[in-house]
């Protein structure tokens, strides 16, 4: 007798596979839809994130672990890796930052052009972890200014997921007046950069 054959497929409607990115405020009726110029360019930014991975340890293993197929960056359009500064928007340190490491981190930020954000992914980068030495940078946010901080050593795939959902919130809700106002610019003069 032949051994049945059972097939492992689960019939889900389409609309269950697809995640679609929430609508904007604003106003709307039978046949149009209005909102603000800064929350298009908001929603478009936030759901099409382009990583620079600067990885120099033990975190940027979990890193890989989250780009993997269980965790899934790019379930929030974050799937892009780059690994030319000219193209990315979001710099992800992850890994104990040595002193002498901390200008090429400079560099690499100050070679993305704006608007770009910056997550430190681990206590290494956020604060030096358990490195309290004297070859190690406790923080880079002594080199260059930081959005978000992603706490653990090392932080699970699920927290650097929630990292990147805070950054989203920033780049969403982010005004384009916000680089050129005088704020920005005083945060920026106090790194030493134009
Ligand atoms: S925070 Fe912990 S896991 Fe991450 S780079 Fe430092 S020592 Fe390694």
């Amino acid at each position: 007798m032949a051994r049945p054959v059972s097939y492992n497929l689960i019939h889900k409607p389409l609309e269950a596979d697809i995640s679609i990115a929430p609508m904007p405020d604003g106003h709307q009726g039978d046949g149009y839809f209005t909102t603000s110029l800064d929350k298009v360019i908001g929603l478009a930014r936030k759901n099409s994130i382009w990583p620079l991975p600067f990885a120099t340890s033990c975190c940027g293993i979990e890193f890989m672990a989250t780009m993997g197929s269980h965790y899934d960056l790019g379930r929030f359009g974050a799937e892009r890796v780059g690994f030319s500064p000219r193209q990315c928007d979001l710099l992800m340190v992850m890994g104990t930052i040595a002193k002498k490491m901390g200008p090429v981190v400079r560099q690499v930020y100050l070679q993305m052009a704006e608007p770009r954000w910056v997550l430190a992914v681990g206590a290494c980068a956020s604060s030096g972890g358990i490195f309290d030495t004297y070859s190690v940078l406790q923080g880079i946010d002594q080199v260059v200014p930081v959005d978000v901080y992603v706490p653990g050593c090392p932080p699970r795939p699920e927290a650097i997921i929630d990292g990147i959902l805070r950054i989203q919130d920033l780049v969403g809700r982010e005004s384009l007046r916000r680089r050129n106002g005088n704020q920005y610019k005083a945060l920026m003069e106090s790194y030493g950069i134009q």
